[in-house]
């Protein structure tokens, strides 16, 4: 057994930020990685066309300024290589890699003296006085549990797990399940590829274009030079955005006037479009004007008028699912080779030897993709087997949908931390800036323990009731719930329907986390221990 202070668990942008963090604050900290690479969302998802969807001078560590400097971005929405490039120089800069521990899954934790005894797949264990879980919210892919795949003598490949070496698609008849955030990106460059692509899809999105661009010089010199003002408008924004904070209703301005900033938004805000409007997610008549803009501009792009019934999103909130960004994704349905499949007609019924079968006919496909997205949020947190206080289990603490304090901690198991989990901003925000408002937070508070001679740190139950019961009021005043997504969980088989991240906005909630220091961490006991 190895003794460290901390075990952090996950080693993407949050596990490498708490692992710099806390070293920093003279901590002995081990990163234990299931995957062979660090980056975590970064390393696994290869897929070509994979790349950020908030700009990449925005997606990145602001905690630096130096760093900040000194990295070249060369694409406004930077794509998976380089941003692995970045996480690899990040790592070699503060000297990580030393302390992160690969093909290192854990499968094992129990709370037992005021500590955890940490245990991996492979039967290696740690004792650690904290637990910081960096497992990421998009980190569990999720496949379709389709008859006939070991009859298949094609390849089957899903976007979160795409081969190191990349695969050469050239000439071959593709299908891709899925149209969310990577079914959207991947599609349009397998249709540069592949000899013919069938594209599956279950519900029509909302996306928004990327434009994406390389960054000039010039523009490069520009972000620099006004960092510091460009991170704190981030951080004051509703989503962890740069874009100023438009204040208006939708309802407020003539139909003129509002089309007129739609379309100045358009090109320029990618996932922002949703903040057009302050109202545009809390109110249905504000959703709907909006929603019928991007169903236009959808409809603009698409030449094959029969279809439109098929691409157009009908039946839920713009937004309530996370829009994808997209690079030509309708266009792409435009060519002759590329073919779309509405699986609410005719469903995918399995595998055959020679591709899929629906209930209407067979489609001979020599790659299978499966871009179905993730088992989101609470994916991670619930594979291993946590043991917190009197024996109880993470999964019976949660049985009815996850609860926490702040998204922070759950009560009965202390000293264990989540980063940018349920209950907190996360898949609603820009997670980059959220990760190091959480990794921030959490350092500042085990310095607080520590200066109180306290040994253990946890959220009471009151204080995390209190909190449920916050999320799901914000939630439940919105027009998110109104959709089938995964921040409702419901995308996901017999997972409980419950509104997981906290919808209140970065800037609120980063008000209310500094309230909690202000009282005295309210909310936190913080107890020397039983040893
Ligand atoms: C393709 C893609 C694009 C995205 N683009 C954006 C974007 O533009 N903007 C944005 O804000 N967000 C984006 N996201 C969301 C993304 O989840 C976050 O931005 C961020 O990368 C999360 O970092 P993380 O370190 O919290 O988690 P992850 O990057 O998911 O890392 C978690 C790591 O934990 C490891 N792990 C999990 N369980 C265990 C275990 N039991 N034992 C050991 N290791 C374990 C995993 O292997 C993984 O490497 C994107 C996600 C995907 C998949």
């Amino acid at each position: 057994m190895t003794e460290v202070d901390v075990v952090v668990v996950g080693a993407g942008f949050a596990g490498l930020r708490a692992l710099h963090t806390l070293r920093e604050r003279g901590r002995r900290v081990v990163v234990l990685e299931a995957g062979d690479g660090i980056g975590g969302v970064w390393h696994w998802n290869r897929y070509p066309g994979a790349r950020c969807d908030v700009r990449s001078h925005d997606y990145s560590y602001g905690f630096d300024p130096d760093l900040e400097q000194e990295w070249r971005w060369t694409e406004r929405y930077a794509t998976q290589p380089e941003i692995l490039r970045y996480i690899d120089h990040v790592v070699e800069r503060f000297d990580l890699a030393c302390d992160v521990e690969l093909s290192t899954r854990v499968t094992r934790m129990v709370f037992a003296d005021d500590g955890w005894d940490v245990e991996a797949e492979d039967g290696r264990t740690w004792r650690a006085r904290f637990v910081v879980m960096a497992t990421g919210q998009l980190s569990i892919p999720k496949d379709p549990e389709l008859p006939g795949q070991d009859d298949y003598r094609g390849t089957v490949l899903h976007t979160a797990r795409w081969p190191r070496g990349g695969v050469d698609l050239t000439g071959q008849r593709v299908g891709v399940i899925g149209t969310g955030s990577s079914g959207t990106q991947l599609v349009p460059v397998v249709a540069e590829q592949a000899a013919h692509l069938t594209v599956f899809q279950r519900t029509p999105n909302f996306s928004i274009p990327a434009n994406n661009a390389p960054v000039g010089d010039e523009e490069d010199a520009a972000v620099k030079a006004e960092y510091r003002e460009r991170r704190e408008a981030a951080r004051n924004s509703p989503t962890g955005l740069s874009f100023p904070v438009v204040r208006e209703s939708a309802l407020e301005v003539s139909p003129e006037e509002r089309r007129r900033h739609y379309d100045e938004q358009w090109p320029t805000t990618g996932f922002g479009f949703l903040l057009s409007y302050r109202d545009l997610m809390l109110d249905e008549r504000a959703n709907d004007t909006v929603a019928d803009y991007v169903r236009e501009r959808i409809a603009a792009k698409v030449t094959k008028p029969e279809l439109l019934r098929h691409l157009l999103p009908e039946g839920y909130p713009f937004g309530a699912k996370r829009p994808p960004v997209d690079s030509g994704y309708f266009e792409t349905f435009n060519r002759d080779d590329v073919e779309l499949v509405d699986v609410r007609d005719t469903p995918v019924t399995g595998f055959t030897e020679r591709g899929l079968r629906t209930t209407d006919r067979e489609i001979e496909l020599d790659v299978v993709v499966f871009a179905t997205g993730f088992d989101a949020m609470t994916g991670a947190l619930l594979r291993p087997d946590i043991v917190g206080r009197e024996g109880r289990t993470l999964r019976e603490a949660w049985v009815a949908g996850p609860r926490t304090y702040l998204g922070l901690q759950v009560a009965g198991f202390p000293n264990l931390f989540v980063v940018a989990g349920p209950g907190s901003p996360s898949l609603l925000s820009n997670v980059l800036l959220s990760i190091e408002q959480h990794v921030d937070w959490v350092a500042d508070l085990l310095d607080a323990a520590d200066a109180r001679g306290a040994v253990t740190v946890e959220a009471t139950e009151e204080a995390e009731a209190r909190w449920v019961d916050h999320v799901n009021e914000r939630a439940e005043a919105t027009l998110y719930p109104r959709a089938r997504s995964y921040y409702m969980g419901d995308d996901v088989p017999g997972k409980p329907r419950v509104f997981t991240p906290y919808v209140g906005g970065v800037r609120g909630y980063r008000r209310i986390l500094e309230r909690v220091v202000a009282e005295d961490y309210d909310g936190f006991a913080m107890t020397a221990g039983a040893r």
